[in-house]
Formats: structure tokens, C-alpha cells, sequence
């Protein structure tokens, strides 16, 4: 077994605080990476403080992993020691079901295994099946090659961290929805998720209004590429765009009135909920979606051949996250800047904070 220290949330309301624990040597399709980079997905608080009901402990959080690939596995193929990997939010799934064949692993019907706050199941009989997943707010990680991708050369790494939760989720709602030019397509929320979905579709050809609670962003939602911001909370301006949008994706991390934001939608368009999992109240009213003949939907991150798309895309066009950089040992007053709502656009632990500390 390897030793790893990280840092860990014991239950839901401590500090997360220095923590030691092993991973499994890696095994014939594995690859061991040293981690540089770890993000802090507004998922990482959710978990740690039990918002879905759900939370396992001691949890090491982070999803949103780049790191050196320092040993792979004999039968590994895609990558070898020295290159630039990325971890997402599973390390595992069942690849047999009708969703891990289409390279959907993130709706495996046995459940994808997430990266942390879940449990190795034993779908291939590897060590370690049975125990707790860590996640990325440590100094290394073994993951199968099939959940793991290939950073390209010549990005700036600790940008690119957070392509690997906040860029993919933002990602593959864009193109299952197949957003492009001569679309009018509103972002709501300019956070994590939401300022990746920006870029992405400006980058796709959109144009893009970004629709957030805080006029002071709206200055940045210009430089990310909108080409206009609407204040949700300005109803005669939410009302001037009343029936006007090809589609929305909604990043907001908490139940909400979703109903306002339904009105913009033009017939038969789509509103994608990424943000909140638990439960959206106010109640959606139904002539909101009747009126108009409106899909209102949900998308989870994106699959694993999806994902090295999005980041050999973000390679060829220059894109990366917008990041705040910070030592692990700043790691809780991050999260209370996340609650408060400051964050621009994206906070990234430097690992090396972790590995230097004594
Ligand atoms: P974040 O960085 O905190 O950004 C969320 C943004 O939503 C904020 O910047 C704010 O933007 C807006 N917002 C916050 N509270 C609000 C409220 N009460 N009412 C209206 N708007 C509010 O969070 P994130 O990391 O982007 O994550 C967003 C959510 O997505 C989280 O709940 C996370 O768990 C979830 N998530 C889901 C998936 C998935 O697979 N579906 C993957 C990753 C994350 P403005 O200031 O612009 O209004
Ligand atoms: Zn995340
Ligand atoms: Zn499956």
C-alpha cells in the first residue's frame, strides 16, 4: 500500500484538518499520478457538510484532479510515467450496463464510483474494493486508465484542474443540447460551473447573456466572453427577455424559483438544471412549462471519452478556468468564501503546500 497524507472532513461541521491514509498499489490497468492541482467544486462543501444526506467519513474531498503520471500498470496504454493526467469525479464503473457501452459512465445503472464519498465496489475483484474513496486533496492517486485522461501539452495545469468537474459538466449539457451559432443561450450563475459555461458557449458560436444575482460580476461576465448580462433579480429586465432564449443552463447551487427563469425560454426550448440536486422549490408550476411546450431537464458531469474531448477543445482554443490559487492549509476559509459567494471564478489548492508541510 502507498502512504498518503491528505486533508479530511470527520463529520459535517469540523474543519477539514490533516489526515493519513493508503491507497492501493497500483494494479496491471492503473496508473499512479502525483497530484499538483486540486480545485474546490462547491460539490466539495456540499458533501462536507452533508447537504445530500449522504456523506461518508472521514471524507477527503476533490474531484477536480491534475497531477504526473509517476507509475502505470503493465497493460496501461494511454499514458506513461511523466505525462499530465486529469481525474474527474469517478474513478469507476460497471462497463457493461447500456450507459457505461455508450461512454455515459457517469449514469452507470450500477452507479459510477465517485472519486471520494463513496465506496470501491468490487466490479473487477481490485484491492481495495469495499473501502472509503479519497479524493484529490492529497499528495497522490491511483485510478483504472479508462478514468483518467491526458492533459495536452503546453496548458497551464493549475487552470486546467478545474476543466475536470466545473468544465465538463458545463461541457456536455452544451453539446447534448447542441448549442452553436446563431443561438441565443443564457447562463445563470456565475460561479465555478457557471463562468466555464460561458466560455464554452462563446466558444461554440453563441450568444451568450450571462444572468446572475450580482451586478458587480457583470464586468467579468463581459471579459468571459458574454455578450450580455441580465440581473435575474431586475423583473422589468428579465421581462424584456421574456420568450427570447434557445436555451439555458442553470448552475445555481440551491432550490430556487425556477419559474422566472422558465418565461425567457422561446417554445419548445430547454432549460438544463447542473446546480441543484436536492429538492427545486418553490414548486415548478406547470403552465410554466406548458405555455410553450418547455423541456426542463438535468444533466451530471459528462462521460470519460467526453471529457478528453472537452479538454483537447480547451487545448486547441486557449481555454482554462479562471482560478484563485491557494495552500491546502487555506482550504477551509476557501469554503467559507464559496458560501459567501467570493470566489472568482475558482479556487485550486497547490498540492505542493501539502507535500512541503512538515
Ligand atoms: P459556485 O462557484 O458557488 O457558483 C454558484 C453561483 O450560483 C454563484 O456564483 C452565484 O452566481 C449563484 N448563486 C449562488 N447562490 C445563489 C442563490 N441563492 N440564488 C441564486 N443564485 C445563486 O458553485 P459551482 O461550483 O459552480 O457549483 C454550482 C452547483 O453545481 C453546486 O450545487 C454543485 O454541487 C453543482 N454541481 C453539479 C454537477 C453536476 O454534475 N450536475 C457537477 C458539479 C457541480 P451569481 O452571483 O452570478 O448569481
Ligand atoms: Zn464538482
Ligand atoms: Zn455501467
Amino acid at each position: 500500500m502507498i502512504e498518503v497524507r491528505g486533508y479530511a472532513a470527520h463529520d459535517d461541521h469540523s474543519p477539514l484538518v490533516p489526515f493519513t491514509f493508503q491507497r492501493r498499489e497500483p494494479g496491471p490497468h492503473d496508473v499512479q499520478i502525483e497530484i499538483l492541482y486540486a480545485g474546490i467544486c462547491h460539490s466539495d462543501v456540499h458533501q462536507a457538510h452533508n447537504d445530500w444526506s449522504n456523506s461518508l467519513y472521514p471524507m477527503v474531498p476533490g474531484h477536480e484532479i491534475v497531477g504526473r503520471v509517476v507509475k502505470v500498470g503493465a497493460e496501461v496504454k494511454k499514458l506513461k510515467a511523466g505525462d499530465i493526467a486529469g481525474v474527474g469525479c469517478m474513478v469507476d464503473s460497471c462497463r457493461q450496463c447500456s450507459a457505461c457501452k455508450e461512454d455515459l459512465e457517469q449514469y452507470c445503472e450500477q452507479g459510477a464510483i465517485l472519486t471520494y464519498n463513496d465506496k470501491a465496489r468490487s466490479y473487477k475483484e481490485r484491492p481495495g474494493s469495499g473501502q472509503l474513496t479519497f479524493g484529490g486533496y492529497s499528495e497522490q492517486i491511483v485510478v483504472e486508465e479508462r478514468f483518467v485522461v491526458k492533459v495536452p501539452a503546453g496548458m497551464d495545469l493549475k487552470a486546467v484542474a478545474p476543466l475536470l468537474c466545473a468544465g465538463i459538466t458545463t461541457w456536455s449539457p452544451l453539446r447534448h443540447w447542441k448549442v452553436g451559432s446563431g443561438q441565443k443561450v443564457g447562463v445563470i450563475g456565475l460561479g465555478g460551473l457557471g463562468h466555464m459555461g460561458v466560455k464554452f458557449a462563446k466558444a461554440l458560436g453563441a450568444h451568450v447573456v450571462m444572468i446572475t444575482t450580482s451586478p458587480e460580476k457583470g464586468k467579468d461576465a463581459k471579459r468571459l466572453g458574454a455578450d450580455e448580462v441580465l440581473l435575474s433579480r431586475d423583473t422589468d429586465a428579465m421581462a424584456a427577455h421574456a420568450l427570447s432564449f434557445d436555451f439555458l443552463l442553470n448552475t445555481i447551487p440551491v432550490g430556487h424559483d425556477v419559474n422566472p427563469y422558465l418565461a425567457l425560454l422561446k417554445r419548445d426550448s430547454t432549460m438544463v438544471m447542473v446546480g441543484v440536486l436536492t429538492a427545486i422549490e418553490p414548486p415548478v408550476t406547470g403552465v410554466s412549462l406548458i405555455g410553450g411546450r418547455k423541456n426542463l431537464t438535468g444533466s451530471g458531469i459528462g462521460g470519460m471519452a467526453e471529457t478528453q474531448e472537452m479538454i483537447d477543445f480547451c487545448a486547441e482554443h486557449g481555454i482554462v478556468s479562471d482560478i484563485e490559487m491557494i495552500p491546502i492549509q487555506a482550504v477551509n476559509q476557501a469554503y467559507e468564501r464559496v458560501l459567501k459567494n467570493d470566489v472568482k471564478y475558482r479556487f485550486v489548492i497547490d498540492i505542493a503546500s501539502l507535500r512541503d508541510a512538515a
